[in-house]
């Protein structure tokens, strides 16, 4: 079971969520519960990291970072304890959680479950702190924004767990988010490949580690509310998944930004100059546009998005590069957005591309630029116009609770 930050940000909260962990123990189930940060206290430790530092050091960081998930776990061990039941509450050092070295954005590369299993054993309830492990060179680690979600994944294959129960603030994964399309619709059945894409285009319901984890060792993720027992959206193999729409959901994300270029030489080599920088900087390039210099002897530039957060260090990353290869500058835009259609039916039907160019067109905003895959189609656009293109897309496609028939997985209502 893991909790967001949201289900556990106050005291009642907590307790409402160690209730329904003691219920699931009471259920004759031996539990492990993985809890995020209270509220918004991870912004709030970064926030007093840039107080003290305009460039923290990301070892430091970790440490700062990764208390919002002790104490969380330790409240809820507390709250147990007074419900009559034993609890225990573990760092993710102390949870056997190794990761690699990359600080703020570390992966877990083995879960060391004796410690948990010992506990289990001893009729214990387990909490583990999200979010955070401990490196192969023996630091604390964090897991990148979201990796609550990852902790609770990888524990529940190296438990071999029946399922891992997401709880968070919205009943489950939807047509759209619905804090900007109230009337998107709770999807019952997700499959890997369409949550991959999801996630991978800014549907942070669940932490894109977490599901290609839960792909990889076959975990299935229920995500569903907290406040609610309704059922709410099983993340699982395409098998288990039944026909699906031409379009899934629609994500976005407004955190992306873009570097431009200007006047790249055209010699073979330099854009594998580039990204090898960018990559050993451990940052994710995400779209990549490049033109070639015409007959007329332009410059060609090349442009591509990263994350907003990343944007600083990606800027380190390139000034060795733009002297050595004799780039002659590098433009920013800050401030984009990105807007992707999702959906398993694409692959096989023509024309969404054509719709969802024409439904941004229609609404004034302009495409600064396109990827694909199989299933996904994202265009990047200004960030102050994410929330309407969203709209417009979910609209253009039909996506809305009230016009698709509803799937009832879990058997037709009573
Ligand atoms: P938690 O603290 O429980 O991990 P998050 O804030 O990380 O919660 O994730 C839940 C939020 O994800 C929701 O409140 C919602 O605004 C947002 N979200 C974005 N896209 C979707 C989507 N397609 N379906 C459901 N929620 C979404
Ligand atoms: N507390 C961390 C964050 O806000 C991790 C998590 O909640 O999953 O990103
Ligand atoms: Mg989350």
């Amino acid at each position: 079971m893991k909790f967001g930050g949201t289900s556990v940000a106050d005291a009642e909260r907590i307790k409402r969520a160690a209730r329904r962990i003691v219920s699931a123990r009471e259920q004759g189930h031996r539990v492990v519960a993985v809890l995020s940060a209270r509220g918004k206290t991870t912004d709030e430790l970064i926030a007093s990291a840039e107080e003290v530092s305009t460039n923290p050091d990301p070892r430091e960081m970790d440490m700062l970072l990764s208390t919002g998930e002790r104490i969380s776990c330790a409240l809820c061990a507390m709250a147990i304890n007074d419900l009559g039941h034993r609890a225990i509450s573990l760092t993710g050092s102390q949870a056997g959680i190794v990761t690699d070295t990359s600080h703020t954005k570390a992966r877990i590369l083995d879960v060391r479950a004796d410690r948990i299993h010992q506990a289990l054993d001893e009729d214990l309830i387990v909490l583990v702190a999200g979010f955070q492990g401990v490196s192969t060179a023996r630091d604390v680690t964090t897991l990148g924004r979201g990796g609550s979600d990852t902790t609770a994944v990888a524990l529940a294959a190296a438990l071999d767990a029946e399922v891992c129960d997401i709880y968070t603030d919205v009943a489950g994964v939807y047509s759209a988010d619905p804090r900007i399309v109230p009337d998107a619709r709770k999807l019952p059945v997700v499959s890997f490949e369409e949550m991959l894409e999801m996630s991978a285009s800014g549907a942070g319901v669940l932490q894109l580690r977490s599901v290609e984890y839960a792909r990889n060792h076959g975990v299935r993720i229920h995500c569903r509310s907290s406040f609610t027992e309704a059922p709410g959206t099983l993340v699982v193999g395409e098998e288990e998944t039944m026909e699906r729409p031409l379009i899934t959901a629609v994500t976005h994300s407004r955190d992306e930004a873009r570097l431009t270029l200007l006047g790249v030489p055209d010699h073979p080599g330099v854009s594998g100059r580039i990204f090898t920088a960018l990559a050993e900087a451990n940052i994710n390039v995400d779209m990549i546009i490049q033109d070639e210099p015409d007959d007329d002897g332009a410059e060609a530039h090349m442009s591509f998005t990263v994350p907003r957060t990343d944007l600083r260090q990606a800027r380190a990353a390139l000034d060795p590069v733009v002297a050595e290869v004799g780039i002659r500058a590098i433009g920013e835009d800050p401030e984009m957005g990105k807007v992707s259609v999702v959906g398993a039916g694409m692959k096989s039907h023509p024309g969404v591309a054509a719709k969802v160019f024409s439904t941004l067109g229609d609404q004034g905003i302009n495409i600064e630029m396109i990827s694909t895959s199989p299933i996904k189609i994202s265009c990047v656009v200004a960030a102050d116009a994410v929330d309407r293109a969203v709209r417009a897309l979910h609209e253009a496609f039909d996506l809305g609770a009230d016009q698709i028939e509803v799937e009832h997985p879990f058997g037709a209502p009573a």
